[in-house]
């Protein structure tokens, strides 16, 4: 039996399906007006080791998830500045340049991470008709009012609002100050903004020109693909307070039902004890550690082995345990893939069901990989091991049939040696070492390159 943590009924619930055998998933994407970094990669571990271990259960899956390259902003709620567009000034390109750009690292990343990408990717910016349609079939049911600044969700026309995070209609004390004194309560959110004539970003709607509010967006896609009753919805812990409270609010107000069964989150990656911050200098993406020497494979190992509903302290030193971690796990595998050793078939039910129970309990990972090393550890070098071993990483995702590529970005330590006494050669101007070090470096097959705080080294094509 397949158990699951349901954020709404706060329990680890049995999984039972709409439709005999599909199950039917929306998961909240990226907002590419930024690089994702390995915060916002574990929402997305947790989503493939979801959809894994739902396929290694004989599910079939029909997954949307969103890409939000409309402008929102920079707060939760509706205040704040639009990040897409702040990023277009930044960079001095058009918002459909950021979002591509932005957008092709992304899945660049997923598939680095092995990632089982759902089925249907889904634009925000395509879906703008679909998602005025949602407004207006809220507007006829009356849970809409306009003011100065748009189109708003009355809460208080839905009393059960607030149902994932408790949060209680009549206790608004967490309410932010600098909120519009407009609304007709705190915790009402913007279905569609109108924004200034020189906006960039902006679409003609029945009440004038605009963009949507960032909710109704994963809305009208989950409706439009999924329709008005599906099964599970995935997202970030920092979602669920009020993008999925607003969003279940907007899709069973229209529904006039519950949408969705089952609501997961996955806990925060934190680094260094403390949130990712620009100015704490700690937000790294995946290239960042591969710059380092470690791979996305090295990153998803560390993540898997903590349940994914627990906060995760990411650490150089964690990361560089979890690495060796995983080589032996590899040389194991490849010990058994040489074995010839028979392994008696009761021996292989038990860890097979073991393994199943661990998945099964709300995905527990990490007791999963448990099991299969003390398998991979306790039964001899055989390929009736290995062949197992294969099947479980079905739903672990670690490519453990795989011979480790050498990592294009691993830099050898001498060539990094190498690069730190040229730096100070030309830092006490003896061009003359510095030169001959750099051609040092580039018979050994390595460039590099000069920056504003150091250098850069890349390997020769
Ligand atoms: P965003 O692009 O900000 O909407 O984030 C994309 C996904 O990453 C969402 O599901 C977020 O909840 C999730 N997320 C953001 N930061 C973290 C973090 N530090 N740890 C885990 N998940 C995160
Ligand atoms: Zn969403």
């Amino acid at each position: 039996m397949l158990k699951l943590h349901n954020s709404l009924t706060n329990k680890n619930d049995e999984f039972k399906e709409i439709e005999k055998g599909i199950v039917k998933m929306y998961t909240c994407g990226p907002t590419v007006y930024y690089y994702q970094h390995i915060g916002n990669m574990r929402a997305y571990i947790f989503m493939d080791s979801l959809r894994r271990v739902l396929k290694y259960n004989g599910y079939k899956i029909k997954g949307v998830m969103n890409v939000t390259d409309v402008g929102h902003l920079t707060s939760d709620e509706d205040s704040g500045e639009d990040k897409m567009l702040l990023a277009s000034k930044r960079e001095n390109k058009r918002p459909e340049e950021i979002a591509k750009y932005y957008a092709d690292i992304f899945f660049n990343d997923l598939k680095k991470l092995n990632i089982d990408i759902p089925e249907n990717i889904t634009y925000a910016t395509k879906f703008i008709p679909q998602m005025i349609e949602f407004i207006k079939g809220l507007e006829k049911k009356g849970y809409t009012y306009k003011i100065d600044d748009g189109i708003y969700f009355d809460v208080q026309k839905f009393p059960s609002y607030g149902q994932l995070s408790h949060k209680d209609l009549e206790k608004t004390g967490n309410a932010r100050i600098e909120e519009n004194v407009n609304k007709h309560h705190p915790f009402d959110f913007a279905l569609w903004k109108f924004v200034a004539p020189n906006h960039i970003m902006k679409w003609d709607s029945p009440w004038g020109e605009g963009c949507p509010g960032w909710h109704i967006e994963c809305s009208a896609m989950g409706k439009t693909l999924l329709g008005d009753n599906f099964d599970i919805h995935t997202g970030g812990i920092d979602h669920k307070t009020v993008h999925h409270e607003d969003e279940i609010a907007q899709n069973d107000a229209l529904a006039g039902h519950r949408v969705v069964n089952y609501w997961m989150h996955n806990e925060f990656l934190l680094v260094d004890g403390g949130k990712m911050s620009k100015s704490l200098g700690n937000i790294y993406t995946l290239s960042d550690l591969e710059k380092k020497g470690f791979s996305a494979m090295d990153f998803k190992y560390f993540c898997l082995n903590t349940h994914y509903s627990k906060k995760l302290n990411f650490t150089f030193e964690g990361l560089k345990a979890s690495s060796n971690g995983y080589k032996s796990l590899k040389n194991l595998i490849r010990e058994h893939k040489n074995g010839n050793a028979k392994t008696d078939s009761a021996s292989l039910q038990k860890y097979e069901a073991e393994f199943l129970n661990a998945i099964n309990d709300d995905l527990n990972i990490p007791l999963a990989i448990g099991v299969m090393f003390t398998m991979l550890k306790d039964l001899d070098f055989s390929k009736d091991v290995y062949n197992l071993a294969l099947k479980f990483d079905k739903a672990l995702g670690l490519e453990l049939d795989k011979e480790e590529k050498e990592n294009k970005n691993t830099i050898p330590n001498e060539i990094v040696e190498l690069a730190k006494l040229r730096l100070n050669a030309r830092r006490n101007k003896d061009y003359k070492k510095s030169d001959e070090i750099r051609d040092e470096i580039l018979k050994r097959g390595f460039i590099i390159k000069d920056t504003k705080d150091g250098f850069e080294i890349e390997k020769k094509n």
